[in-house]
């Protein structure tokens, strides 16, 4: 982040010069993962039988490659701002078989990101994205309430939470930013609130979001893809795009038929790395759940009885709520980093490889440690050095666009970001197409192998740190000067 305008312009020189010559890109498609290895959401809300594959070629004017929450939240705000235009979503498996239905289901907003956000953008325009964010967690609720979408929504609050003495003070710049714009989204929490809302001692000190929480992923993705049928979307599952042809009119080939349509969205979160423009800017980590059988009158004795999106501020992050029916669900960011674009099945589920954060667990909640683990899941997270995600075009033309990088934070920030994508997709002049997330430019991330190896070395250090720190210990002197030299990643 440190570029210099030089830096900067010469990339972005250089990104528009390859695009120029470029007739078509290519797609990874997504591995699916058998019924057994989906996330606990997903297994709990099962999405009933796919909608029909694309049979045959056809025309649109926005056809969105992907049916995760940016695909199908995209194709709502087209249909709300157009709504005589024709969306088609092509989702390669069924839609939230990524990473929207495979989260912590925490829902806050972006007044934790202040900063980033005054950084990539300016200071109004991180004030409207932090207020976006929490008009989308109404908007959420009012989904809700109306019987239109029943997500699991529960909004008891979001704890920021620090479990050893170096997590201490993680809020500090966002409660100081929010402040200064005379926005109250933080309350402090002592240990007592903190130990009467999640049942655990681990976690002394903190901040609550009052107007956050959590939901159940599957069953806001199974109805979300309902809302967008119901608001006229034409949603094809089971339909890889395997090409992106530029043209005129670009069009999008899949094994069934064609879209041709003004415009395309890539919506594709990690498998958006198979297109070298967007791999040079993205790296992709990825990130492990955990879900206990159900305990709930195990809960009820310690206290834990709502909703709460939880999280302590290590920088592997750690999230953890309670569900409905009793369970815990518990993830951690591993840290890891896929090789090039090489997103494959390990994506799915990584069996074997929960043990770190069962231990998490089991520190957290000693007294649970004889509980069953019924579930365990991996999901993929697109990360971007600005850690604020990055929309723009692919081709001169402006007809093949992009929307990545949401680095482990999405639940409001997709529905407040989608008019800012929707706006860009249709051309529009309007209060969202100004929005500078549109067009960022940014150094270009080392080629492979160079990046692979940097990353471990940098996870290793973080795992280290961790390790340290959770037992208040002073990490060690490589450790501390290769996260100085090389600052790691801190997502889901
Ligand atoms: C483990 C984990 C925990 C997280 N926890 C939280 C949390 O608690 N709170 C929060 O706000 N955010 C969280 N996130 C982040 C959030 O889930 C994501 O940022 C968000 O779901 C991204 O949505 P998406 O639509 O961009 O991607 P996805 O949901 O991954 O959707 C992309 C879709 O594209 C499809 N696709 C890929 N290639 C093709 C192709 N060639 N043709 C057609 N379709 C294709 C895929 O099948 C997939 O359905 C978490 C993420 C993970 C992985």
């Amino acid at each position: 982040m440190a570029s210099t305008d030089t830096t900067t312009r010469t990339s972005s020189s250089r990104r528009r010069s390859r695009r120029s010559h470029r007739t078509e890109w290519h797609l990874r498609r997504p591995v699916d993962a058998p019924a057994a290895d989906r996330s606990f959401w997903l297994q709990d809300a099962p999405a009933g039988p796919a909608l029909p594959s694309l049979a045959g070629d056809t025309t649109a004017d926005v056809v969105i490659v992907g049916g995760g929450l940016t695909g199908l939240w995209t194709a709502l705000r087209i249909r709300e701002a157009a709504p005589e235009k024709r969306v088609v979503v092509l989702e390669a498996l069924t839609c939230g078989s990524g990473a929207s239905g495979r989260n912590g289901g925490q829902v806050h907003s972006w007044y934790e990101s202040l900063d980033r956000l005054t950084h990539v953008t300016d200071a109004a325009e991180a004030e409207r994205l932090a207020r976006a964010t929490s008009e989308a967690i109404d908007e959420l609720h009012d989904l809700q309430s109306s019987g239109e979408l029943d997500m699991g929504l529960r909004l008891d609050g979001w704890l920021w939470t620090a479990s050893s003495r170096a997590q201490e003070g993680a809020w500090d710049d966002a409660v100081r930013a929010s402040s200064a714009l005379g926005v109250d989204a933080y309350t402090p929490q002592d240990a007592d609130t903190i130990a009467r809302s999640t049942g655990s001692t681990a976690s002394y000190v903190g901040v609550r979001e009052t107007h956050a929480g959590s939901l159940h992923p599957g069953k806001l993705m199974r109805g979300l893809r309902a809302l967008a049928e119901r608001r006229g979307v034409v949603i094809h599952e089971h339909t890889p795009v395997d090409t992106i042809r530029i043209g005129p009119r670009p069009s999008v080939v899949t094994p069934t038929g064609t879209v041709t349509a003004d415009a395309v969205l890539v919506a594709t979160n990690v498998w958006a790395s198979s297109i070298p423009e967007l791999r040079r800017r993205m790296f992709i980590v990825d990130s492990e759940v955990i879900a206990t059988e159900p305990i709930p009158e195990r809960l009820d004795a310690l206290g834990w009885t709502g909703g709460e999106a939880i999280c302590d501020a290590q920088q592997q992050v750690l999230y953890y709520q309670r569900t409905a029916d009793g369970r815990i669900v518990f993830g951690r960011g591993s840290g890891r980093t896929i090789f090039a674009d090489r997103v494959g099945a390990s994506l799915n589920r990584r069996s074997g490889e929960r043990t770190d954060t069962v231990a998490e667990l089991h520190r957290v909640f000693p007294e649970l440690s004889d509980v069953r683990i019924d579930y365990d899941w991996t999901g993929g997270i697109d990360c971007v050095p600005e850690h604020v995600p990055i929309f723009g075009a692919l081709d001169d033309q402006r007809s093949v666009f992009y929307a990545v990088g949401w680095n482990g934070t999405a639940l409001a920030q997709i529905p407040a970001c989608s008019r800012i994508i929707a706006s860009m997709v249709l051309k529009r002049d309007d209060e969202w197409s100004g929005s500078k997330l549109i067009d960022q430019t940014s150094p270009t991330l080392p080629p492979e192998p160079i990046r692979f190896i940097g990353a471990n070395i940098v996870r290793a250090a973080v795992v280290r740190k961790n390790r340290a720190e959770i037992r208040n210990r002073r990490p060690g002197l490589l450790t501390r000067l290769i996260l100085r030299l090389m600052p790691g990643s801190s997502e889901h």
